[in-house]
């Protein structure tokens, strides 16, 4: 269930995964950017962790509104602003309910408005479209978000800095896709998805 308690537990869960694959996510940018992906979301994790912990008492609409805000503020880049959107989103779509769901695909939407991005473009789009299906059709697993990850080697990137990549980029993970696995992955792991 998403409360308050659940969802602290899933943004400290992803911050901590961000801090263990800094150096990873910047391999994946490597290839098919500029190798600061990593980097990026390590600054906004990091700003969101002293934001959390000075922050005792508030709602689920605001924590999500943090998270947003810590991105937009620290990870610069064109993720910060993704993920900072999809955050804000989220917490709009909390005012109104705690459904997982909604508030998950008002933060797609969120990416989407800003980066105009659709599936199969090498984005964080690529994971987020699919796990709120999973979702929704309550299938939900570890196993699902690894391979919503792992299919963005078979696309071609169309938006973003990868797209001026020359070179044929058939065979990378996208980074941008991957830290979604993360944020996923902990979303499992704090229970705030039961099917
Ligand atoms: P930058 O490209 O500014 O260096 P990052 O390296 O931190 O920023 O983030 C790159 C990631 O952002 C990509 O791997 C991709 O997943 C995501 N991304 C880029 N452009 C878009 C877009 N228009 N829509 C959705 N995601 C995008
Ligand atoms: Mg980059």
């Amino acid at each position: 269930m998403l409360t308050v308690e659940t969802a602290r537990t899933w943004l400290s869960l992803f911050i901590e995964k961000l801090e263990k694959n800094e150096k990873y996510l910047n391999s994946l940018d490597e290839s098919i950017g500029d190798g600061d992906h990593g980097a990026n979301m390590l600054r906004g994790a990091n700003e969101l962790k002293v934001n959390l912990t000075g922050e005792s008492s508030v709602l689920l609409p605001d924590l999500f509104k943090l998270a947003g805000m810590s991105f937009i503020k620290k990870t610069g880049g064109a993720a910060g602003l993704l993920y900072g959107q999809a955050f804000l989103h989220m917490s709009q779509a909390l005012q109104a309910s705690s459904d997982l769901l909604d508030s998950l695909t008002s933060g797609l939407e969120g990416i989407q408005k800003v980066g105009q991005a659709e599936l199969q473009e090498k984005t964080l789009v690529d994971v987020w479209s699919p796990v709120i299906e999973d979702i929704r059709n309550k299938c939900l697993s570890l196993e699902r978000i690894n391979a919503h990850v792992t299919s963005t080697k078979g696309f071609q990137a169309k938006k973003g800095r990868a797209a001026y990549v020359s070179e044929q980029l058939n065979g990378h993970i996208d980074p941008g896709a991957a830290s979604c696995g993360y944020f996923f992955e902990a979303m499992l792991e704090a229970g705030v998805y039961d099917e």
